[in-house]
């Protein structure tokens, strides 16, 4: 039984969420004391306790302390199934987040498997959907992982509804580690918004004042078009395309925030990125982890990623991997950036 300790480090849920997965892909099980104390409303919310109910179905597991608030958990999983499976999060949490929740067990299995995911799909602090489709697939496509994903509908806070659909096929033989040390040359940078149910000078002020700030042409900025029964809801985005690897920027729209505002927060993160020259900014420098973590553990071989920041949440992902897998990771400071390594234990 492993313990963890869910105020460690960051203190958040990713702790939970890559407990869940390690759990699931070696089959050790775990207990997590103090939950989320880390956060200002601590325990499981709903979506953590959506993480938790699939982790559970995708594996059989045994499971105590699945309840609202609760901060102590203990998981014990059965072998993993591949399978069809709808999860909903029933308010507008991240569905994003639920998926990056079960995705590893689902590489591991030994047949595809399809998921229909019902919540939040472009929520503040989760990786909205257009960051896992540009920015995360692809590389775990290289890692050797097939992962197919496709946006039905958008979900906003508060009123969630959104719709993703994703499959996932065997991976555990294929899993291959390869280091990404370098953007490669720049291919295209472009911003979108969405703005569904809102009005549309909100997304055009966003635009214009994120390209003027870029120095970006109008066929850079794209308003993006809104389905029925979207939103409302405010994501700005910048996605910038490299030989090696694509990067997705959001922020997001509320009342009281206005247009300028969101345009320049998200014109100060382009540029954090842009000024260094390792290869992942901070988001897909915590999330790269566990999957390299896998491949390295299954390919027996190390292998490096540059990054820009190395967040309290990266650092505090590597401390739980290494509670699970044997690997072992190590960080050296690099130019503006960071060198991070994993190897086999
Ligand atoms: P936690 O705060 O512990 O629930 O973890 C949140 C996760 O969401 C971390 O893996 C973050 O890197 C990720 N995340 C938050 N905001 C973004 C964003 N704008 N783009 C991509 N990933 C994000």
């Amino acid at each position: 039984m492993i313990e963890i300790d869910g105020s460690a480090g960051e203190g958040g849920g990713q702790i939970l969420r890559t407990s869940l997965a390690l759990s699931m892909c070696t089959g050790l099980p775990f207990t997590l004391t103090k939950i989320r104390s880390g956060r200002a409303k601590p325990g499981l919310m709903r979506q953590h306790l959506t993480c938790v109910n699939a982790a559970a179905e995708v594996c059989g597991a045994e499971v105590h302390g699945i309840e609202l608030n609760s901060q102590l958990l203990s998981f014990a999983p059965g072998s993993v199934r591949a399978g069809d499976y709808s999860f909903n999060v029933g308010t507008a949490g991240s569905c994003t987040l639920v998926l990056q929740t079960v995705w590893p067990a689902l590489l591991m299995a030994d047949a595809p498997s399809r998921l229909k995911l019902g919540g939040g799909t472009h929520n503040p602090m989760a990786p909205p959907f257009h960051f896992l489709e540009r920015s995360y697939a692809p590389l775990m496509r290289r890692l050797g992982a097939n992962v197919e994903l496709t946006l039905r509908r958008l979900g906003f806070y508060p009123a969630g509804g959104g719709e993703i659909e994703v499959a996932i096929w065997p991976a555990q033989d294929k899993l291959r580690p390869f280091d990404l040390k370098d953007r490669g040359a720049k291919v295209e940078g472009f911003a979108e918004c969405f703005a569904p149910a809102l009005p549309r000078s909100v997304a055009r002020r966003e635009l214009e004042q994120l390209g003027a700030a870029l120095g970006w042409s109008t066929d850079q900025l794209r308003e993006a078009p809104a389905r029925q029964n979207e939103g409302p809801g405010n994501a700005l985005m910048a996605t910038l395309v490299y030989e090696n690897l694509s990067e997705v920027f959001t922020q997001f729209g509320e009342k009281g925030v206005s247009a300028e505002k969101v345009a320049r927060d998200l014109v100060r993160e382009v540029r954090a990125y842009q000024v260094c020259e390792a290869a992942l900014g901070p988001h897909l420098a915590d999330q790269w982890a566990l999957p390299l973590a896998l491949a390295v553990w299954k390919g027996q071989c190390e292998a490096s990623y540059t990054c820009t920041e190395l967040t309290p949440h990266a650092r505090t992902n590597f401390e739980v991997i290494e509670r699970f897998l044997p690997v072992r990771f190590s960080t050296l400071g690099a130019g503006n950036g960071w060198t991070v390594l994993a190897r086999p234990a």
